[in-house]
């Protein structure tokens, strides 16, 4: 029975608490702390069986975490905030001796790049301080990576190549809307695209430019999406955990009304993260952007259809050749029917729910900072299906 401190109110944060709270075996008491505390207040409001307390925080600043941290004594802290605070709660774990978990990793502000360098650098010190991070405990990066490893403990010698492809079939009924944080979902999809081909970093254009690569891809019970090549951070820890991989790549479906509103955006310097001028002080034009779009967490409301997300790798077992796709289906509808949010929070926080459970049961054990490819994932596997998340396979059959 673990008290843990859940960092951000949104869309995500929404449905790990839930979760947390369905899985009361594991998680007894809760703090939830954000920017806003009213937005905690109104998620913490329908938990009944847990005690779940709220706070605000600015988790920009690690001494503001660590008074948190110091009066509740958590045994672990759940950063579902945004990733630009994952530096600074991690200053914070390391300073009060606590265990750390996230869904994204590291970018600063004022450059639209993630990579792990900076997370991964925390490794010694966490190790030395006897505590455990454990990195991208959503789905993608998340479950794509237990996937992996699971691909690779029961089905081949050796992988060959990778490919994940996520697929959001869903209609929210609005013009433009992003289904997580809107300012990190555009920075995310107007970067160049880097995948991996043999050991070195390929490149291609951005998702909105001339250039791109897209293909259909069918995906199981949703059909043929158009799917476009997008770099992804798990791409760089699994081509480090397993060299063997020839090639790694990433895809996700866009529709074409969310490509012509980005272009559009774009064109207009909407996407911007350099200061303006405006009326006598900066300001961020994609900040404001996120300020006018919906808030992911209110999407849930009138959201039908599917998300399908899974890997397909191939490679070698027992000497002949194999090709392998687990993937799971989740339907928003049905989401919101459980936990009130759509079908990308949720596909989000089941996995961190069971991420945290693996941590503090001490299933998953460890001192250092860590990927969940790192794990036996036999055990994430049958909880992640257990709470919300059921994955199927498929043998022989080239999707991608
Ligand atoms: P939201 O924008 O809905 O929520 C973010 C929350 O963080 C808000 O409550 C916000 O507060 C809070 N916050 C922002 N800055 C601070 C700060 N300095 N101090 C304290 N709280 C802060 O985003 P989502 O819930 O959609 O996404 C949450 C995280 O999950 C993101 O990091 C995202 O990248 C990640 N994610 C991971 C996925 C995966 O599969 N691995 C998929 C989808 C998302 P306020 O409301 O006041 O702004």
């Amino acid at each position: 029975m673990s008290k843990v401190l859940i960092i951000g109110a949104g869309g995500v944060s929404n449905v790990v608490v839930r979760k947390c709270a369905q899985n009361s075996g594991v998680y007894s008491e809760i703090l939830l702390a954000s920017r806003t505390q009213s937005k905690c207040e109104a998620i913490a409001k329908d938990i009944k069986n847990i005690p779940v307390h709220t706070a605000s925080v600015n988790a920009d600043k690690a001494a503001d975490v660590s008074a948190l941290i110091r009066d509740f004594k958590p045994e672990l802290v759940i950063n579902v905030a945004l990733p630009y605070q994952d530096l600074a709660i991690m200053d914070a774990c390391l300073a009060e001796g606590v265990n750390y978990l996230d869904s994204a990793n590291y970018e600063p502000k004022d450059k639209a790049h993630f990579e792990y360098s900076w997370q991964w650098a925390y490794h010694d010190r966490f190790k030395k301080a006897g505590i455990m991070a454990l990195l991208g405990s959503g789905f993608d990066p998340g479950v794509s990576n237990v996937y992996v490893a699971y691909a690779k403990k029961h089905y081949f010698d050796r992988m060959d190549t990778l490919d994940i492809v996520d697929c959001n079939a869903g209609n929210h009924g609005k013009a433009f809307a992003t289904n997580f944080n809107p300012e990190i979902n555009i920075r995310e999809v107007s970067q160049r695209v880097r995948y991996y081909k043999d050991g070195v970093i390929q490149e291609s254009a951005p998702i909105i430019e001339e250039g791109s690569v897209h293909k259909p891809v069918n995906y199981p019970q949703v059909g043929d999406r158009e799917s476009y090549l997008l770099y992804h951070e798990e791409l760089e820890s699994l081509v480090k955990h397993y060299p063997e991989l020839r090639q790694a790549r990433f895809w996700m479906t866009f529709g074409e009304a969310y490509l012509t509103h980005l272009r559009a955006l774009q064109d207009i310097g909407m996407t911007r993260i350099d200061p303006v001028e405006f009326k006598g002080q900066k300001i961020i034009p994609l900040e404001f952007l996120k300020a006018v779009l919906p808030e992911p967490a209110t999407l849930g409301a009138n959201y039908t259809g599917k998300t399908c997300i899974g890997c397909q790798i191939t490679g070698e077992k027992d000497g002949k050749p194999q090709i392998y796709f687990v993937y799971n289906v989740c339907d928003h509808a049905e989401c919101y029917k459980e936990v009130k949010a759509q079908a990308v929070s949720y596909t989000t926080g089941v996995p961190i729910m069971v991420g945290g459970a693996m941590l503090l049961t001490h299933t998953w054990k460890g001192e250092g900072v860590f990927n969940m490819e790192e794990f036996d994932p036999d055990p994430f596997m049958e909880q992640v299906a257990k709470w919300g998340l059921p994955w199927h396979e498929m043998f022989g059959k080239q999707l991608v």
